[in-house]
């Protein structure tokens, strides 16, 4: 496996490279819903590549940039066991060298939920777009993988390949999740192991919900009612806990087709963020309903 760390080493080991190429974008401090991305890279892709860094452009004045977790050794040895072929991590003036200047600005859906000013703010998305771009200028990829995880991010990614006219398929590979239900995170070891526990609200919020639909209640408010109890009864004050159309965001009155029930909270020293898919059920079908007691 190949680490390259400027854009003409990169173009060089890529000219002659069998395709498909399938590039997984990443910031590094590698976990399994990383690792499930670049395993279904190798299935999907002749040559997988996996970017690492840790993008300046998206993050705010007072998050965490200085404090995320870097681990490059560490993140170089578990892609390759995944089947990575090749790891790019670019020093930041390789990406942003002196003199940049452009920035890729996506519309309605890079504008609230994360990118309200009161959280991350718009400057968020357009520092993820532009480093999108330019990772699928720079690599050229045939597919590019992305997690439902950062559901809102998969959404503008789509976006930008759409308007951009990006020769590459956008793939999103669903959220890894811990044994008890929280969602994998490069931000989860900021937690302490009281945190951790209260951090379980946010999937248990999600599940709550989830519980609700199954039995056919598909009111935005009953629904969020039940997302909310679990979230207070685990202490967890949410940024959101919002309903909206999976497809563009839009807010959702009730469950339909495929609404997104996405939630962030601050848990001690992290912000997290956590959704799940919610589908009505189809008319007709029966929920399976554990089994309990002796059969009569
Ligand atoms: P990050 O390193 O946090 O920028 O994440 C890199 C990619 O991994 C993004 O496409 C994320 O959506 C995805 N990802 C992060 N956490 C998970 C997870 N728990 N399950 C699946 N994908 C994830």
């Amino acid at each position: 496996m190949k680490l390259e760390r400027t854009v003409a080493d990169l173009r060089r080991e890529l000219a002659g490279a069998p395709r498909p190429v399938a590039l997984v974008p990443t910031m590094g401090a590698l976990h399994e819903g990383h690792l499930s991305l670049i395993r279904r890279a190798r299935q999907l892709g002749a040559t997988v590549v996996v970017s690492i860094f840790v993008n300046p452009a998206q993050f705010g004045p007072g998050e965490d940039l200085a404090a995320y977790p870097r681990d490059e050794g560490r993140d170089v040895r578990l892609a390759r066991e995944a089947g990575a072929d090749l790891v790019f991590a670019p020093p930041a003036e390789e990406v942003y060298p002196p003199g940049f200047n452009s920035r890729i600005e996506v519309g309605d859906l890079a504008a609230e939920l994360e990118a309200d000013p009161a959280r991350r703010g718009p400057e968020h998305f357009r520092g993820v777009a532009t480093v999108v771009a330019k990772l699928f200028n720079m690599v050229g990829p045939d597919v590019a993988l992305f997690g439902q995880k950062d559901a809102q991010q998969a959404l503008v990614i789509r976006q930008l390949v759409r308007d951009l006219d990006f020769p590459v398929r956008i793939e999103i590979g669903p959220t890894v999740r811990d044994h008890d239900g929280l969602a994998l995170s490069s931000r989860n070891r900021y937690l302490s192991s009281s945190e951790r526990r209260r951090a379980l609200g946010l999937s248990r919020a999600l599940r709550a919900a989830e519980a609700l639909v199954e039995d056919r209640e598909l009111e935005a408010d009953r629904v969020l009612a039940a997302a909310h109890a679990e979230l207070e009864e685990a202490g967890v004050v949410p940024e959101y806990l919002e309903l909206r159309g999976a497809g563009d965001l839009s807010p959702a009155e009730r469950v339909g087709g495929e609404t997104l029930l996405c939630v962030a909270a601050r848990v001690g020293p992290a912000r997290l963020i956590d959704n799940v898919i919610l589908r009505a059920p189809a008319e007709g079908t029966l929920r399976p309903r554990p089994l309990t007691g002796a059969a009569t």
